[in-house]
């Protein structure tokens, strides 16, 4: 990629990660996000990590470095990316449910201080719906056609099904296969929760195959 592509990669991703922070097609969710997450990593990568939604592993550096590691020995690739398909955090809160009516409006500053409890958030994560996930998915689609990686790796089911299926992978879906559209070989494995070395080598088998 010459340099002017790649100025033309790093625009485009700023001007969806700023279109996303100012998102609000998800209203519950934003009003208890202090920010919605970011796709992170090389803006020229070979792979491409989908995860269904942050969480503890997904926050964790030292795990997200070890799998990056493990990713790049067995793809025999240098350069990963890794973001979510939905990027603002369902989770279940019992200080709003308490409340009947609610002003519309952010109720997590930056510093996530809840404005109800005035304390740190304590809302327990929970899956996206798939209104949400299907409200989000335009995001994830656009970097992927912004970023063109050779791969793309789908964690979980939910996140195999729904992205497979929007890029027309229908066999794929039932067979497990690797699925190639626009240039971009797209592979599916387990949950991160799930995630082990096996796993990470066998994807790594599935590549060299390809
Ligand atoms: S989850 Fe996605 S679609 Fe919903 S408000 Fe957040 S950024 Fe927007």
């Amino acid at each position: 990629m010459d340099e002017s592509s790649r100025d033309q990669n790093i625009k485009s991703i700023i001007r969806l990660e700023d279109r996303v922070g100012q998102c609000s097609r998800c209203l519950s969710l934003t009003m208890c996000t202090s920010r919605p997450s970011r796709g992170k990593g090389d803006l020229e990568p070979q792979v491409f990590l989908v995860f269904e939604c942050e969480n503890s592993f997904t926050r964790d550096t030292n795990w997200l470095i070890e799998l990056r590691n493990k990713i790049k020995q067995e793809f025999n690739i240098e350069r990963v990316y890794h973001t979510f398909m939905v990027r603002c955090h369902p989770k279940a809160c019992s200080n709003r449910q308490s409340y009947s009516c609610i002003i519309p409006g952010k109720m997590l500053g930056r510093d996530n201080i809840c404005k109800l409890s005035r304390d740190i958030c304590d809302g327990i994560p929970i899956k996206p719906s798939g209104e949400v996930i299907i409200n989000c998915l335009t995001y994830l689609l656009e970097e992927m056609d912004i970023l063109k990686p050779s791969y793309v790796v789908l964690f979980g089911k939910k996140v195999r099904d729904y992205v497979l299926k929007s890029c027309g992978g229908f066999e794929a879906l039932q067979t497990g296969q690797p699925y190639e559209y626009k240039d971009m070989v797209f592979l599916s494995t387990v949950e991160e929760t799930s995630l082990n070395e096996e796993e990470v080598q066998n994807l790594g088998r599935i590549i060299a195959k390809s």
